[in-house]
């Protein structure tokens, strides 16, 4: 059975207080208010999620509020606590490494990028809305939202074309 948050997702029925509900957070990876990543779970059924709140400041100075919960495996889980052992192995709060410094280490970025254009995921968008993304969020998108521009190396897409999922 799929878990019930995924289900309310994809009826597009799900909500922040349906998710507060039921999703609990197990692990903090990385906290600061413009990017935040944790291993969360669902209450009811265990189904296991990285959880990854980004803000985006368009040149516009307008604030875009992004949250993703990324149906995790094991292997998903192993490879986040990898990247935050690294701040451990400095003997680092990941707090401390970028304090005042709103730019977060760009491993854990780069892996969050991938899993977000690679896996399935809740995601809560800049319309305050819920949707299930069953095949990863379009790749000229979530560059948008965690690196503010487009790559040229990648598919050549245009901003203005813009999809719903
Ligand atoms: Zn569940």
């Amino acid at each position: 059975m799929e878990c019930h948050l995924i289900e309310y997702a994809k009826k597009q029925r799900l909500t922040n207080e349906k998710t507060k509900e039921s999703m609990e957070c197990i692990e903090s990876i990385y906290n600061t208010s413009k990017f935040d990543v944790s291993i969360c779970k669902c209450n009811k059924c265990g189904q296991k999620f990285i959880y990854c709140f980004k803000e985006y400041n368009s040149p516009h100075w307008e604030d875009y509020y992004w949250s993703f919960w990324i149906k995790a495996s094991e292997e998903d889980i192993i490879g986040i606590k990898n990247i935050s052992k690294i701040f451990e192995d400095n003997k680092l709060k990941p707090s401390d490494i970028i304090k005042n410094v709103f730019i977060a280490p760009a491993d854990l970025k780069k892996l969050i990028y991938k899993m977000v254009t690679e896996k399935s995921h809740i995601v809560w968008a800049d319309d305050n809305k819920f949707y299930w993304v069953e095949k990863g969020m379009a790749k000229y998108k979530a560059q948008i939202i965690f690196y503010g521009v487009l790559i040229m190396d990648e598919p050549k897409y245009l901003p203005d074309k813009f999809q719903t999922w």
